[in-house]
């Protein structure tokens, strides 16, 4: 019977990490049988409620104002909000995800737009969290009020890596996020991204941070870098699909009881890579034409790969 640890030492990690690809695959897929139900992919959708126009400097990100990426900053109104979650309710969509570009979430008549959208979408029978920077106490409480069950503040990468992608926060301001949510009762969701010039290492090192946290994270999403023209990163290289199966199996040992989700950079990988990533326990994907401002399969495919796999979206 495996337990759920926040004890793993680095060099546990790195051992884990650095097995032979399919023991890994082997070991996370039974451990992903012991907690997981391995017949079901949860299915979210991202309605990106405010796009671009970005104060931050992320350096793989068409949303930051600081690169010119073509991205036309936009808000979405309630309405087209609630349509897009009608539409992804048909599509098969169990949970929505409200993003929107902030530095901080601020005490302003978008996030009462946000909360009372939100509210809406939960009586639509689906399940609702959001991504809006960094939260303080009492705006956690509101959001966990008015149904929001999880909040997503991704690390992205290793905190020794994290200043070369971006300046404009330290990885302590989202560590202190991370705890604020803990505290304040709310889930969070957070991951990160491979192709963004880290080292084994780096990512060994992400793991341990999630894996160490007092409450491992509701949900993992794990990205691959989707090269964007006009950002710092748009030169860098593809991720092979065996790198996101490690990191996802890896990710699946230390964190038995997380969701993890194959996030964006789906669309550059075959169904049979995607099979191999599900295989070594991912167990969530997001639907949809776009994710934020990636391209992202089409719906039907998606449907269609998880029939071909006996996998049912849940
Ligand atoms: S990743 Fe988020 S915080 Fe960073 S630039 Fe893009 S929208 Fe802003």
């Amino acid at each position: 019977m495996t337990t759920v640890r926040n004890d793993w030492q680095r060099e546990e990690v790195t051992a884990i990490y650095n097995l032979p690809l399919l023991d890994l695959v082997y070991k996370a897929a039974t451990i992903h049988r012991e907690f997981q139900k391995a017949d079901e992919v949860k299915v979210n959708t991202l309605i990106s409620v405010k796009t671009g126009a970005c104060p931050e400097d992320c350096a793989y990100c068409a949303q930051s104002s600081r690169y010119n990426t073509g991205i036309k900053p936009s808000i979405l109104e309630r309405d087209e909000i609630l349509r897009l979650a009608n539409e992804a309710k048909k599509n098969g969509a169990s949970r929505v995800c409200l993003s929107a570009s902030w530095k901080h979430v601020k005490d302003d008549s978008t996030l009462e737009k946000i909360i009372s959208t939100g509210r809406e979408i939960k009586e639509m029978g689906l399940n609702i969290c959001c991504t809006l920077g960094s939260v303080n106490k009492d705006q956690v409480e509101r959001l966990r009020e008015a149904g929001f069950t999880a909040f997503n503040h991704n690390l992205d990468t290793s905190e020794e890596h994290y200043h070369n992608i971006i300046t404009t926060r330290t990885y302590q301001d989202r560590l202190d996020t991370l705890n604020t949510l803990i505290d304040g009762g709310m889930s969070y969701c957070s991951g990160g991204i491979l192709g963004i010039g880290e080292s084994d290492e780096d990512r060994i090192s992400m793991l341990h941070t999630l894996a160490t946290m007092r409450k491992h994270p509701f949900s993992l999403p794990l990205n691959t870098l989707l090269p964007i023209k006009g950002t710092p990163l748009e030169n860098m290289k593809n991720v092979e699909v065996f790198e996101m199966v490690r990191m996802i199996a890896t990710a699946r040992i230390l964190m038995p009881e997380t969701i993890i989700c194959l996030a964006a950079g789906r669309t550059a990988m075959t169904e049979e890579g995607q099979a191999m990533c599900f295989m070594a326990g991912s167990n969530s994907i997001f639907l949809g034409e776009k994710l934020l401002t990636a391209p992202n399969p089409e719906v039907n495919e998606d449907m269609n790969l998880l029939k071909k796999l006996g996998l049912k979206s849940v």
